[in-house]
């Protein structure tokens, strides 16, 4: 009998994509022993609608520049390819449809994973997949589990501290908007692609 695979799905705006979300998704590979990681890039992200998030194809070469180097991971088009919003519960229904003897395991920062009872299909989601939450350091994960415990919330969530979370997309932007350097904070190719690009320059 073939072991079920294990599959990481590493949802983001990605804007830019930077070694925090790297360090997330090999740290999470190892310790969930996933198979591999798919980097999930979002396409309307819809609770940052008409807040100016780059255009979709500038981070998916970003992505795909940072995560080639590494086997275990690879990047899906599905959600910026899909007209309309972009919903997590979406993504895993249709990922489950092309794996469906694979456990899912999303991943994402914390600071999303607690807002994920005003998420679509909240409910629902648990049946499709395993959340990974990733933390910076100090985060109160006594305070994020209160919540979803207060509420009987039927999905998995497991905490994963990763220090280098402390770097962001938005600390990314703002130092380039001021003329910063971006070095040894994401992949030298990512940065060069944000310089050749202009990207990240204006308000
Ligand atoms: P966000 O609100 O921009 O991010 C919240 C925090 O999490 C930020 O500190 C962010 O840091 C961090 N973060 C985001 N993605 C991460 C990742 N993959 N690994 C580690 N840290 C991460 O979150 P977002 O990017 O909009 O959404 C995250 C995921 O949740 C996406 O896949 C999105 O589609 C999904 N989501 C779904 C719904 C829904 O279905 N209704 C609603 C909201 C979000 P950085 O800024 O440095 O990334």
């Amino acid at each position: 009998m073939t072991k079920a695979q294990r599959i990481g799905i590493m949802g983001g705006t990605f804007d830019p994509i930077h070694f925090g979300h790297l360090v997330t998704a090999e740290h999470a590979r190892e310790a969930f022993k996933l198979d591999r990681v798919i980097f999930m890039p979002a396409g309307v992200p819809v609770m940052k609608k008409g807040r100016g998030v780059s255009d979709k194809e500038d981070r998916f070469h970003m992505v795909e520049l940072a995560t080639k180097q590494n086997p275990h991971f690879c990047v899906s088009r599905m959600e910026l390819d899909r007209p309309g919003d972009t919903y997590t519960y979406d993504t895993l229904k249709e990922l489950k449809g092309i794996y469906p003897d694979a456990k899912l395991f999303f991943i994402t920062g914390a600071d999303a994973i607690i807002d994920v009872l005003t998420w679509k299909n909240a409910e629902g989601i648990g049946k499709y997949a395993s959340f990974i939450a990733a933390t910076r350091p100090g985060y109160d994960i006594d305070e994020a589990e209160k919540k979803f415990k207060q509420v009987n919330f039927p999905v998995e969530i497991c905490y994963l501290e990763i220090p280098a979370l402390a770097i962001s997309s938005s600390y990314m932007r703002d130092r380039v908007r001021a003329g910063n350097s971006i070095r040894y904070l994401t992949d030298a190719k990512v940065a060069s692609y944000i310089h050749k690009h202009k990207l990240y320059r204006k308000h």
